[in-house]
């Protein structure tokens, strides 16, 4: 378990021995009250205990007094976050009027210059630029009593990170401690920290490292976990239980946001779930801490894979099976034939079976991802059998196989979708356009779609999709190959149509075939 302090947000305690504190992030316009104050109030009704506002600016943060205000009258005093990225000024405003700031350390004051060499000297320097710009913010905090998020993300690191680190785990991780030190340096330590990648193995792998670097400094600030850009419906669903489910199962964690591009009220009752299955309190005192070696990845940019493994078991066919049992063998859809003794007992690549006893689906998805996460950091599998206790759920978890693998990024099935969950930047209907897209493109398993809504964060926060569908105003898109433009300020009524002739003009289309079964 990691040990971490106790950093009070408000009346909200997160870290020590404290519960998990769930918190969410509205996407309504800052600037509208009543918009913000109503999200703000169905998300505390929901069980959120922590609400994050984007202030993109001064005007913006500013506003966040009113809408303190409006709440305050409606006898809501839940403490609020306001989530800063580019403008420090808006962070020092910001940190008068709410409990807590979140900053990125990527862009708090680094501007992309396209700079191609940091000597030592002027890495040197910019630090000291660093610690100029944040000493303000840091007075006004000490003054406020207010808190500090260093929030790092994957795909916004600083030029600096990037000449000495690359976009690695390394280089989140380091990012996030240089400021750790600054902070330290003024003798600030109302700090939260948090790493978010949207891959979820290096999500895993940098929380896991930074427990390590923190172990290794006795540092004891508290983790807010999450998988950014996990997207919608039961894949992002996947993907936040794997990630976050499996790093608190491991006792690593004391806050939580399960990012959907949903109604972000919807995002509580997942994270309920979670924080409820996997406790703190459950985990001993010194469970040891570990980087596991599976998930050990030194860059974060991972090509999706056409391979069809690891294979999927079941007990009867179903259309995502690879093998079914028949009585002491396995059959392949191709009518391969095998023993089931020694597929199971093979020992340098398992075929992996979870057995659950008919819990609910949501639990399903949970406990199922949370465990496979955390057998195959340990070891590579040749296949995965999930059942959940009756014949009729053999479906379900055939499809929930094939969701885990995909999460974690050994087996694509079907295209894979990163989309981000919205704030007040965003001005089109994210969700709307994310189903669009997912329903022009669900077979393309050799590519990484990224739907975002808005250009400032999106386009690095894209981080190593291939292609990009980002909202740059009401009804207007822009696609990218890679990081470029390739097609700018569209109307949303044809940019699915205009991302189907991009994809097709470079050769990366294919057309669905038959699934064909892997085999052994
Ligand atoms: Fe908000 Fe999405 Fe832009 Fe991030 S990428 S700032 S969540 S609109």
């Amino acid at each position: 378990m990691h040990k971490s302090s106790e950093v009070a947000i408000g009346d909200v305690i997160i870290g020590g021995n404290q519960p998990l504190v769930i918190q969410s992030m509205t996407n309504t316009n800052t600037l509208n009250t009543e918009a913000t104050v109503a999200q703000t109030m169905q998300l505390v009704k929901a069980g959120c205990q922590l609400v994050r506002i984007t202030a993109q600016g001064v005007r913006e943060a500013n506003h966040l007094a009113v809408i303190k205000k409006e709440l305050s009258k409606k006898g809501i005093n839940i403490p609020l976050v306001a989530d800063i990225h580019f403008q420090p000024k808006a962070a020092e405003v910001a940190a008068r009027m709410v409990e807590k700031v979140r900053i990125n350390p990527g862009n708090y004051t680094d501007k992309r210059r396209n700079k191609t060499g940091f000597s030592e000297r002027e890495y040197g320097l910019e630090l000291e630029k660093i610690s100029e710009r944040l000493f303000p913010l840091i007075k006004i905090c000490k003054e406020y009593g207010t808190a500090i998020r260093i929030g790092t993300n994957h795909g916004s690191l600083s030029e600096r990170i990037l000449f000495k680190y690359g976009n690695t785990v390394r280089g989140m991780v380091a990012s996030t401690l240089e400021f750790v030190e600054i902070f330290r340096d003024f003798g600030f330590h109302n700090l939260v920290l948090s790493i978010k990648v949207s891959h979820v193995p290096t999500m895993i792998a940098a929380n896991h490292l930074l427990v390590k670097e923190m172990v290794d400094r006795s540092y004891y600030y508290p983790l807010h976990l999450g998988v950014t850009e996990a997207g919608a419906g039961e894949a992002a669903r996947v993907k936040s239980a794997a990630g976050i489910g499996s790093l608190l199962a491991t006792g690593i964690g004391d806050t939580l946001r399960v990012s959907l591009t949903e109604d972000p009220v919807q995002e509580i009752p997942f994270a309920k779930k979670l924080a409820l299955l996997y406790a703190k309190e459950k985990f001993p005192e010194k469970m040891p801490v570990s980087y596991p070696d599976y998930f050990k990845k030194e860059t974060s940019e991972t090509k999706s894979s056409h391979s069809s493994y690891p294979l999927v078991f079941s007990s009867t066919p179903t259309a995502n099976t690879d093998f079914y049992q028949d009585k002491d063998r396995f059959v392949s859809k191709t009518g391969q034939s095998i023993q089931l003794k020694p597929v199971l007992s093979t020992e340098k690549m398992p075929v992996m079976k979870f057995s659950y006893s008919g819990i609910k689906e949501e639990e399903l998805l949970i406990r199922s991802a949370v465990d496979c996460t955390l057998a195959m950091e340990k070891r590579k599998i040749a296949g995965l059998w999930i059942e959940n206790g009756n014949p009729a759920s053999v479906i379900k978890c055939t499809a929930l196989s094939l969701e885990i693998l995909q999460a974690l990024q050994l087996r694509f099935s079907k295209t894979e979708f990163i989309a981000c969950p919205s704030c007040g930047r965003t001005r089109f209907d994210i969700l709307a356009e994310l189903q669009k897209v997912q329903a022009a493109l669900p077979h393309l398993k050799n590519l990484k779609i990224a739907v975002m809504g808005c250009m400032v964060n999106g386009i690095g926060e894209m981080a190593g999709a291939d292609y990009g569908y980002v909202g740059v105003g009401v009804g207007k898109v822009t696609l990218y190959k890679g990081k470029e433009i390739a097609v700018k300020n569209i109307p949303e009524n044809i940019a699915v149509e205009r991302l189907v002739q991009l994809i097709k003009s470079n050769g990366d289309w294919e057309e669905e075939v038959d699934k064909t079964a892997g085999s052994l």
